[in-house]
């Protein structure tokens, strides 16, 4: 009888770890199989959390305060983008160092994808010198940002259908929002002076900005922070400056800003304020929506409302 009860409850505690280990291995499998997005810039990873935060996960190759233009991929960053299911991109030349090692993911059969490089061409824009380079920083015309969430959830939709009706409910949000702060922000600028709706920043990013609000850009450097503004160009905003009697200037927050600081001090202007221009902000910052919804710094609606802010402020001189 002893060896009977010792025989089942050998047997009781063989199935307990059987049922045990198949449930922890059910745990680590949903685990291992959750979806990695791994984006390049900032914009980016926001987009696609908003999209899709709550159902993958969701990575950024580059952080807050840093310049796409000029970055390199480390050794980890290539372990990154080869482990990851989907690499999001932006294209359009903006991760000008990167761009080797984003095509050897697609070689190797990652999904790889660029909402911003399926952009028809007429809503671009292209410097008006002999090389006629694509400027990148479509971000900044709401328009054009609602064309790429909608692309990019279409693509996303296409390589995880199973979660379609919520990508597109998510769309839906991150639209009404987009247009609300595009409505207020639009309101904002057409209420300064027309002769103080002048924005000076340190590199040529803010032209759909300009086109968009109908505010007059002017960047110190070109649309490529890696090509350092020289004598001459310093010179010429100087005059500007001094022609426009411009009363302020921007520093942006992945820019160095030496030689804007210096060109204020030298011409009397003062410095505006930081906008987020080409990374967005850390997420520590908040700021309040035109619904009285706060936005933190590391969302496009935080940027956006961020820089509108900060520009009303300072151009509403009279
Ligand atoms: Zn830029």
């Amino acid at each position: 009888m002893k060896s009977i009860l010792i025989k089942i409850f050998s047997l009781l505690v063989i199935l307990s770890c059987f049922t045990g280990f198949s449930k922890l291995n059910a745990t680590e499998k949903s685990f291992s199989k959750r979806f990695n997005l791994l984006a390049t810039t900032t914009h980016l990873a926001d987009l696609a959390s908003q999209i899709a935060g709550k159902l993958i996960n969701i990575d950024a190759l580059m952080g807050p305060g840093i310049d796409p233009h000029s970055y390199r991929a480390t050794a980890q960053d290539i372990m990154r983008l080869q482990a990851a299911d989907f690499v999001l991109f932006h294209g359009l030349s903006l991760e000008g160092k990167i761009a080797r090692v984003l095509q050897e993911t697609k070689r190797k059969g990652i999904t790889h994808y660029s909402p911003c490089e399926e952009l028809p061409k007429k809503t671009l824009i292209f410097t008006d010198d002999t090389n006629k380079a694509v400027d990148p920083h479509v971000w900044f015309s709401p328009e054009i940002w609602i064309t790429c969430a909608d692309s990019f959830t279409q693509k996303l939709s296409e390589v995880l259908p199973e979660h379609r009706n919520e990508f597109e409910e998510n769309l839906s949000k991150l639209k009404t929002s987009i247009k609300e702060i595009d409505r207020w922000g639009k309101s904002l600028i057409k209420a300064l002076p027309e002769t103080n709706r002048i924005l000076i920043t340190s590199h040529d990013a803010f032209q759909y900005f300009g086109d968009h609000f109908e505010i007059r850009v002017i960047g110190l450097q070109g649309i490529n922070t890696m090509v350092e503004a020289g004598l001459a160009d310093r010179t010429n905003l100087s005059d500007f400056i001094e022609k426009h009697q411009s009363p302020a200037l921007f520093v942006e927050s992945s820019v160095n800003p030496k030689a804007l600081e210096e060109i204020a001090k030298e011409t009397g202007a003062s410095i505006g304020g930081t906008l987020f221009s080409d990374a967005l902000g850390t997420g520590n910052e908040f700021v309040k929506g035109p619904t009285g919804e706060n936005f933190s710094t590391a969302t496009w609606q935080g940027m956006m409302v961020h820089n509108l802010i900060v520009i009303e402020h300072a151009l509403n001189k009279r």
